[in-house]
């Protein structure tokens, strides 16, 4: 089989990305998740190089000077970005890279890789969104506001992604996903050489 590619999946706060994306990594051995770098202070129980890596403004802005960030963007109240050279060495590895990051980054990698995969999670309701931003406790009550106003602004650019999924019941988005990268993988332009497959495949049975 050939190739990885990168898998980017955005939505407001609040729609249960981080959630789903653990199940995704927890039942599929080849989707690695690409941790970003980000100016924000770390939540309790967050830990450098696992959630983000956790960088002072001037680290990432040289970062951004060194054409280290395959994307970056102003996110809320602070800045996030995606390191590149990971991403390129795992896609090489042919591995599926995820990439959970807003609209903004999103928009800028549709840029420059036509081959990645677009997904857009959204929450069941608007109340049901601001509810999980309550219950989870992460946020004042400003940034829960800011946060709540963005979802709107975000789902304005749904229109740019492949496919969206509605995170009601957990499971069952984590399936629709798994769906579609099914699918992905069987497109017929992520394969150099399907004929030579067969054959290996012929090779590899005799
Ligand atoms: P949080 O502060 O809740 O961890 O993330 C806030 C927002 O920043 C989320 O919408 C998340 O998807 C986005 N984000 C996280 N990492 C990146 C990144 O590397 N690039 C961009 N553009 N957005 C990111």
């Amino acid at each position: 089989m050939d190739g990885g590619f990168l898998l980017v999946l955005s939505g407001p706060s609040g729609s249960g990305k981080g959630t789903v994306s653990e199940a995704l990594m927890k039942n599929n051995d080849d989707i690695i998740f690409s941790t970003s770098v980000t100016t924000r202070t770390p939540r309790p129980g967050e830990v450098n190089g696992e959630n983000y890596f956790f960088a002072t403004r001037e680290e990432f802005e040289k970062m951004v000077d060194n054409d280290e960030l395959l994307e970056h963007a102003f996110v809320h109240t602070n800045y996030y970005g995606t390191p590149k050279k990971f991403v390129f060495d795992e896609i090489e590895k042919g591995e599926i890279v995820l990439l959970e990051i807003d609209v903004q980054g999103a928009l800028q990698i549709k840029e420059k890789y036509k081959e990645a995969v677009f997904i857009f999670l959204i929450p069941p309701t608007m109340d049901e969104l601001k509810s999980r931003l309550v219950k989870r406790d992460t946020e004042t009550e400003d940034e829960i506001e800011t946060r709540y106003r963005n979802a709107f602004k975000e789902l304005d650019f749904v229109g740019e992604y492949d496919y969206f999924v509605i995170n009601d019941v957990i499971d069952n988005a984590v399936k629709d996903i798994e769906n579609i990268i099914a699918a992905e993988k069987l497109r017929v332009k992520r394969h150099k050489n399907i004929k030579k497959e067969v054959q290996a495949e012929e090779e590899r049975n005799k």
